[in-house]
């Protein structure tokens, strides 16, 4: 099989171009490695931050749930937030129960 190459292209200009796109090609791939790399870094970034993220909602939480069930109504075991939920509970559920001393001035 024999190339034609053209009446244009004369050996010295062939070679002069194949060079320029072969750094034309190693440019490009250095960029496309650069920013796949960066894309890495940044995917890693967004994982480390999300990682965190994660794991400080989760204490947050189990903090939160852990405050958040203070109160122990004395007649059922029933755990609430807040005294004012914990008056509700005990004046809707144990009427007939005296109201614990710590629900006396809690207004409900
Ligand atoms: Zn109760």
């Amino acid at each position: 099989m024999v190339l034609t190459l053209g009446n244009y292209a004369t050996p010295s200009v062939l070679t002069g171009r194949r060079r320029a796109r072969a750094r034309a090609r190693k440019r490009n791939a250095e960029e496309a490695m650069a920013r796949g790399q960066q894309k890495i870094q940044s995917q890693q970034k967004n994982a480390k931050r999300a990682a965190e993220k994660k794991k400080q909602q989760g204490a947050d939480q189990k903090t939160a749930a852990k405050a958040a069930l203070v109160y122990t109504c004395p007649v059922c075991r029933t755990q609430m937030p807040d005294p004012k939920t914990f008056k509700q509970h005990f004046e809707s559920k144990h009427p007939k129960s005296p109201l614990p001393p710590e629900l006396a001035d809690v207004q409900a």
